[in-house]
């Protein structure tokens, strides 16, 4: 039966009957799981390998919320990332990527791949003849984020979509600021998602976990590669993970309306030189982000008169944000991209791509908005 994804979140995946008519599946504790019939190494049942029950009926949910074949959790975002790039490239090949990254994805192309001769050219994604320039023949696939982190461009997703269809090449997008609920990736193009489910998926600050979605026989080869580097994630985790995707849609939905309001005031406030947020009219890509998302997620960055004194100043008298890395929490969250998400960037690469020292990056958490509103207000008084 075809659910809509609030239906998904709950049912989909789920394992009928129920065992001991336990609502909640329970913790498999169990890292083996004895053999009752023949087949081959992938088919023995063993943690390492994702395929407790743990695993798979998270898989099966994660796969359906994104519109996918299948789906693969791993120990982390960083772990589905680079297993899936490891899995598609090898010495000799080439990627085309965004310029702005995550961090980690930033490190991981620039450091690991190339030392093993997997070469990379960034590219403005929202740039198409920048794409053809940087084509050789050894390309394989081209990567992207829906929103980037942590400057929330909205690039030529759609375009991208479509150059790697038309020239063979696999796309590849992390959808972890804008969720399933804000945007389907395989619905429109993409072969490959991943995640950091550490952020909104689990959306309680508690576990790090990773998820890669897409046709059945490229997160097969994900898998293998994962069952090789041991980036599984433990059952108890595949639990948090399990029951914090159940609220995924409601808390999505809180977020994308509050940041918003919180990124108005702000933009209004004599204290802030700008915000970067797709849902405000002053997004230079605001129609496109309108037409493609219903919301335009939780996270938003901004830089306030006075730079880094400014930023400074306003860290030290808030006090419902914490001074945190990461995302998609209850708790809102601040940091300064320069000293966290981004540090591993050389200083002048950071600034040469718009993330300056005094860019302050907040993940509007649950609370009500008018007490971040009124706490914001306050931090910023002169
Ligand atoms: N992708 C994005 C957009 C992120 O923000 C992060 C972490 O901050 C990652 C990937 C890496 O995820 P993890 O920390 O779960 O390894």
């Amino acid at each position: 039966m075809p659910m809509r994804p609030e239906t998904a979140l709950i049912h989909a995946g789920e394992l009928r009957p129920r065992i001991e008519g336990a609502v909640n599946l329970p913790v498999f504790q169990s890292s083996t799981f004895e053999v009752t019939r023949d087949g081959d190494y992938h088919d023995i049942r063993y943690a390492r390998l994702s395929n407790t029950p743990n695993h798979t009926v998270l898989c099966a949910k994660l796969a359906a919320i994104e519109a996918a074949e299948a789906a693969l959790v791993t120990g982390s975002g960083m772990a589905a990332i680079s297993a899936t790039l490891l899995s598609l490239l090898g010495q000799g090949d080439h990627l085309i990527a965004h310029r702005t990254l995550y961090g980690g994805t930033h490190d991981l192309i620039t450091r690991d791949l190339t030392r093993l001769g997997i070469e990379h050219t960034f590219v403005d994604a929202d740039d198409p003849d920048s794409w053809g320039r940087a084509l050789r023949p050894s390309t394989r696939l081209f990567y992207v984020e829906t929103f980037t982190n942590p400057l929330l461009e909205v690039v030529d997703l759609a375009g991208v979509a479509a150059f790697c269809r038309e020239r063979g090449l696999v796309s590849v997008i992390d959808n972890t600021l804008a969720t399933p609920v804000n945007f389907r990736p395989v619905e429109h193009g993409f072969d490959l998602v991943v995640h950091s489910a550490s952020k909104y998926l689990n959306g309680h600050s508690d576990i790090v976990a990773g998820v890669v979605v897409g046709s059945a026989a490229r997160v097969r080869g994900a898998k293998h590669k994962l069952d090789h580097l041991g980036g599984s994630l433990d059952a108890h985790a595949c639990f948090l993970l399990h029951r914090g995707l159940k609220t995924l849609a409601l808390r999505v939905r809180h977020q994308n309306g509050s940041a918003l309001r919180v990124a108005s005031f702000l933009e209004e406030h004599p204290a802030v030189a700008h915000v970067n947020y797709p849902g405000l009219e002053s997004h230079p890509r605001h129609e496109r982000s309108l037409a493609w998302f219903p919301g335009h997620g939780g996270l938003f960055s901004f830089e306030l008169v006075g730079g880094l004194p400014s930023a400074e100043r306003l860290f030290s008298r808030v006090r419902l944000p914490t001074h945190a890395p990461s995302l998609g929490g209850p708790e809102t969250l601040m940091t300064r991209p320069a000293i966290t998400s981004h540090a591993g960037l050389p200083p002048d690469e950071r600034r040469r791509l718009g993330i300056s020292d005094a860019l302050v990056r907040l993940s509007v958490g649950l609370e009500a908005t008018e007490d971040l509103i009124e706490d914001l207000d306050r931090a910023l008084l002169p």
